[in-house]
């Protein structure tokens, strides 16, 4: 039983990022309830606009707000785009939380990343290992972002009482992913290069790194339904994780991906590029203990994830999405 109950009739929930794969996931989602979803489109409102985001919020005056906009991208990305994954997220969070605030907000869901907790932290992650020890540094640019996200709702929940919560995901994937073939995270990546090996009767494909780090992987309408349930039934100061209790290695994931998608030839482990984190398996004991568990296993999600990219999803060639990771 949850303790706490937070009605979303009636409510106005504006999603920021609707059009990044978390974002989108939780509208779909959020149309099942019996509430009114806001969006907004980038090309009129910026959020990495001050002056834009605070005059889209004073007009709409959302009740709830779900920010799951973000630059996210993989361990190629991150490496290559620090000062973009560091400056534009924080722009976003001060745009839209501060602007939140003023204009009255009163309940808030920030999205973050199993990335914000040490590198080293004890396995499996719990909340209270944040801040730790040090991170990892093929996305500490994207963490540090995140970290100060999570102290932003941390800060208005102690100066002026706004119920502003953070939800740390695991790895997602899924529909609506970035499929970019540098840029993009494991699940994308492998998907695409997979997809097109097939056709070219490739007989070896390159995975980065050595195969060995462990991985969790939730699928992202999972990681909707987990945020409808926290917005309902969270109200803490705290992070709460969200994860599916399950890892492989990024062989093992290489390998269902090589299977879902056909691919018969060989793996070929490409040392030269980074691991990044050994292992990041996240412990969600505070989110079960609410009542909220995973449905979709790799077996049943890595499929309908193929679908997407086949059904189009790979035209959008875009760097990153605005999407939480
Ligand atoms: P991370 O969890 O932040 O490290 O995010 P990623 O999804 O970018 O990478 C996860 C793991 O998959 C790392 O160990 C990568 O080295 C490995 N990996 C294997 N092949 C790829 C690839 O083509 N793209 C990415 N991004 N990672 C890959």
């Amino acid at each position: 039983m949850c303790p706490f109950n937070y009605d979303l009739t009636g409510k106005k929930v504006f999603v920021a990022g609707h059009r990044g794969m978390v974002g989108s996931a939780i509208v779909r989602r959020l149309a099942t309830e019996d509430c009114e979803i806001l969006t907004a489109e980038r090309k009129d409102t910026d959020l990495l606009n001050e002056e834009q985001t605070r005059r889209w919020l004073e007009r709409h005056r959302p009740d709830t707000v779900v920010l799951a906009a973000a630059k996210v991208g993989g361990i190629g990305a991150n490496n290559a785009l620090p000062v973009d994954f560091l400056c534009e997220n924080m722009r976003i969070q001060l745009n839209v939380i501060q602007s939140s605030h003023a204009v009255g907000v009163d309940r808030l869901l920030f999205l973050g990343s199993s990335c914000i907790y040490p590198k080293f932290a004890k396995q499996p992650i719990n909340e209270d290992s944040l801040l730790s020890g040090a991170l990892e540094p093929t996305n500490e640019w994207y963490a540090i972002a995140k970290i100060a996200g999570l102290k932003m709702c941390q800060a208005y929940r102690q100066q002026f009482g706004r119920d502003y919560i953070s939800a740390m995901p695991t790895n997602l994937y899924g529909p609506g992913d970035n499929y970019h073939p540098e840029h993009s995270h494991v699940p994308a990546a492998l998907l695409r290069r997979f997809h097109e090996a097939k056709l070219a009767d490739a007989p070896s494909v390159a995975v980065w790194g050595t195969g060995t780090p462990l991985r969790e992987f939730l699928y992202v309408d999972d990681m909707a339904d987990a945020c409808v349930f926290l917005l309902k039934h969270y109200s803490e100061r705290e992070p709460i994780n969200v994860g599916t209790g399950d890892e492989v290695s990024i062989g093992q994931f290489a390998a269902m991906v090589a299977e879902a998608v056909g691919y018969l030839g060989k793996l070929e482990f490409d040392t030269s590029k980074p691991d990044g984190t050994p292992r990041k398996l996240l412990d969600c004991s505070r989110l079960l203990s609410l009542g909220w568990k995973p449905k979709t296993s790799l077996q049943e999600g890595l499929p309908k994830a193929l679908h997407d990219f086949l059904d189009g999803g790979g035209r959008h060639l875009h760097v990153t999405s605005d999407a939480a990771e």
